[in-house]
Parts: C-alpha cells; structure tokens; sequence
C-alpha cells in the first residue's frame, strides 16, 4: 500500500475521533471488509458467506470474505447489491425521517451512479417517486442497469447537471447529495485514492460540492430533507460545507439517533454546530464516511402542474399487453416511441412533470414492443415486480443460469413453447424464446457474463 501523505494526516489533527496511530494501523495491514445489502421484494435463499448484520442498516450483511460475485447468478437477478457498509448509514437515517415525509414523496439521489443509494432509497421508501440523476455520461449505464437489476418501477434515471434542477423549484420532499470527494475514505479499500489525493484537490472538491449544492438546492420542498454525505475525511468537504449550507440556505440542522455501541463518531461543526456523523475503520467495520442531515425550513414556490404527455395505448394494443402485467390498473401504462412503459399510476403528474423538465434516460418500466398481434418482452420486464403470475419459466440449476448469463445457446427438455423466463432459485434472469428446435437466449448482450 502506498504511504499516506504527511500533509492528510497533519491536516486531520483535531478533528474529533481522528486517532492518528490507530488510523494507521487499520491501513497498514489491508483488512477487506466486504458487506452486501439483500434486496427485499426479491427474497430467496442466498449463498454468501454471511458474518454478521450490519447494524444501522436492516439488509445490510458482512460477508466472512469477498466471494467472486461475477459467477452468482443471483447478483444478475438483483437479490443483492454489494455495498461498502458505513455508507448503509442512508437506511438508518431515512427510518428516522420517515414520519416525517409524506406517505409518497418525491426523492432525488443527484449523484447517484452507481446506484448503491438509489436501491438503497426504493427499499427504503417503497411508496415514493424516486430520481437518480448521474450528471456523467459514461456513468448513467451503469445506474440505469443496476436499477433495472433491482427491480424497481418506482424510480427514473435522469442525466442532468445539477443547475437542471432548478427548473424543479420545491417539487422534492428529500434530497440525497452523495457528492463527489477527495476520496480519502476509500484509501483501504482503493489504495489509488492515496497517490491521487492533495490539499489543492480538496479545496476544488469542496467547492464543487457547494456549487452542486448550490445548484440544486432551489429544488428541496419546504419541510424537506437533505442528505449530505461524502467519503472523504477532510472537513473542508464535511463539517465546512454542512456551515456553509446554513449560512448561505438557512436550512436546520437534524440530529439523527446513533447507538453509541455502533462506533460512529458525532461531530459537531465549527460555526453552527451543526451536527454530522463520522465513520473511521478503527471504530466501526467499514470504510471512512461522513453524513449529515437537514430540513428546509423556508417556503419555495410550488412546482407548475403540467398535463400528461406519452402516447396513449390503443385498445387492441393494451389487450396485447395487458394479460402479461400484474395489476395493470394499478399502471399508467404509455408508449414512448415503440417501447411500452409502466409506471405506477399514482404518479403520473410527478412523471409528466420530470420527464418534461429533465434528460430522462430511464422511467418506470420497460414492458416490451408490439409486434404485429406479439409482445416482444422488454429485459427490464422480467426483472421487475410487474409481472403477471401465470408467465411460463424454467427454472435452472447453477450452470445453466450462468450459461443463460454468458449468452450460451440453451437446451431445455421442456414442453413450453414461445416466450419463458429463465429462473434461478426462484429469481427471474431474462427472457428465452423457446421456438420447436432450438431455446433464443434474449439475455442483453452488454450485460452478459465475459470472464471465462
Ligand atoms: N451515490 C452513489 C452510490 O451510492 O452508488 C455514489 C456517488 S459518487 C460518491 C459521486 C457521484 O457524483 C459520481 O457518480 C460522479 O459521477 C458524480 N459527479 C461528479 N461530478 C459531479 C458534478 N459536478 N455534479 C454532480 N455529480 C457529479
């Protein structure tokens, strides 16, 4: 592991539950943690090597070693996400706030690629309108698959730049800013972070996240909820910036409840004593992290009511569609272009109004294109919650799911014929197409598993 540079070590005298000795021992010898958060609406018998619980975090679990996560199936099918534990925190706090949010709020995760938070949210709160905006190009795939892997129709990718949000004036109940840092939490576990990091990196890094807070805070409703948390150890990026914010937002501080016995350290800021929450790896099993909360007390304007704007289905083409969906009802079921998407109806302003204002690359779910009188089924479909019951399945042992996730060709000795999921103890993988002499394999192609 490289040396931990002098000036990061120096610059973190004082800072309280900072242990200078303790700290560095912790990276000298590279203890791995590695913990997984389980997927609760896709429940089924996982083999990790499971420790122990994470204890702020309901389905957080420590695994005994890292397994090679690429060869389970399972990960595919989005019953687990693997997710650094400190950073979990988001669930505990979420809990603590949700009395106090509206029954279906609207939620932002503005920094949200990979997606580890945004899962995180939809679980969290299951009743609520969820936007994950990457602004990076390159990393709003990987986002959009994840929350597709997930299942959840609950939430929308979007790629926009912060100041976009703007042009949302109140319209969110809770923001989450998990803003881009120095990285300094991560030096155990990505020791790269160490030979990149400087005091001129976190003095720019600081003052993007007040730019992006700046940017974007206009959009936080009044009686709404920040979230702001980093994985860097500096307080310019923590304990300065949670200042800043109440001197340039007037926002209040929220103290969140913190089992003495977990380890994590409160701190307090400077100025405004505003209160954040530490995570060091000599004090908790996890990687370095910070968070901290806090409620818009200040009235911002409502957001403007805009109509509905998809494309209706046709009668024929909803009798096609419907017989595949689980409470279509429940839907507003629209075609954007030739792909059908369902989203839960209860949002539908909500979804109008995002997908006027913002670049959205993601909404609700896929459920496929018609075909003549056919549904061709969409990837995302099969992983989501809005199947109909009675769509035929196989299911497969180990080694025919990974054959399905390499994209191998497929023998099945069954008597289904056409359109069937491919299963794996119990989860949805994909689509096949089961034609009289061969099995289609509809798994994506940019998804599929490539190592040997
Ligand atoms: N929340 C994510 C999760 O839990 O998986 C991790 C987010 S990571 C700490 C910070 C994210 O901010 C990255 O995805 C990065 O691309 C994005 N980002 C970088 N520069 C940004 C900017 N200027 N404005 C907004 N987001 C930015």
């Amino acid at each position: 592991m490289p040396q931990i540079p002098k000036q990061f070590i120096d610059s973190l005298k004082g800072v309280e539950g900072f242990d200078k000795e303790k700290f560095l021992q912790t990276h000298v010898r590279k203890e791995a943690v590695t913990s997984v958060r389980l997927n609760p609406a896709k429940a089924t018998s996982i083999q990790l090597p499971i420790s122990s619980a994470v204890p702020w975090c309901n389905e957080g679990r420590y695994l005994t070693h890292r397994p090679f996560f690429t060869f389970d199936p399972l990960i595919h099918a989005g019953a687990y996400y693997v997710q650094e534990a400190s950073s979990m925190f988001i669930d505990h706090i979420v809990r603590q706030l949700k009395n106090n949010l509206p029954a279906s709020s609207n939620v932002l995760d503005l920094c949200a690629a990979p997606g580890g938070k945004s899962t995180l949210l939809s679980n969290a709160l299951p009743d609520s309108f969820i936007v994950s905006n990457e602004v990076i190009k390159t990393r709003v795939t990987i986002l959009a698959e994840n929350i597709s892997k997930w299942g959840s129709s609950n939430a929308m990718v979007t790629h926009n730049d912060p100041k976009d949000f703007q042009k949302l004036p109140g319209f969110f109940d809770l923001m989450v800013v998990d803003a881009p840092c120095s990285g300094s939490g991560l030096f155990r576990k990505d020791p790269t972070a160490i030979d990149e990091w400087s005091e001129a990196n976190v003095a720019l890094c600081s003052q993007r996240q007040q730019r992006i807070l700046n940017d974007a805070l206009v959009a936080l409703q009044e009686g709404g909820y920040l979230i702001y948390s980093t994985c860097s150890y500096s307080k310019q990026e923590d304990e300065d910036v949670c200042d800043w914010i109440i001197e340039k937002f007037s926002l209040e501080p929220v103290n969140i409840t913190v089992d003495e016995a977990w380890g994590i350290v409160e701190v307090h800021s400077d100025n405004h004593h505003v209160p954040g929450y530490r995570f060091y790896p000599h004090k908790v099993k996890g990687e370095g992290f910070f968070v901290a909360c806090f409620r818009q007390p200040n009235a911002t304007s409502d957001y403007y009511s805009y109509g509905a704007s998809f494309t209706a289905l046709t009668k024929t083409q909803r009798a096609i569609v419907e017989p595949w969906i689980k409470s279509p009802d429940e839907l507003e079921i629209f075609k954007q272009k030739e792909t059908i998407i369902a989203f839960p109806a209860k949002w539908k302003e909500e979804n109008s109004v995002v997908q006027k204002t913002l670049n959205v690359r993601k909404s609700g779910v896929a459920i496929g294109t018609i075909k003549g009188k056919d549904l061709i089924p969409h990837h995302e479909f099969a992983l989501s919650h809005l199947l109909a019951e009675n769509v035929p399945f196989v299911e497969f042992i180990e080694a025919d799911a990974l054959k399905y996730l390499r994209r191998q060709d497929l023998a099945i000795e069954d008597t289904l014929k056409g359109w069937a999921l491919a299963r794996y103890n119990g989860l949805n993988l994909g689509w096949m197409k089961v034609l009289p002499n061969r099995v289609n394999n509809y798994y994506p192609t940019d998804w599929r598993i490539l190592k040997p």
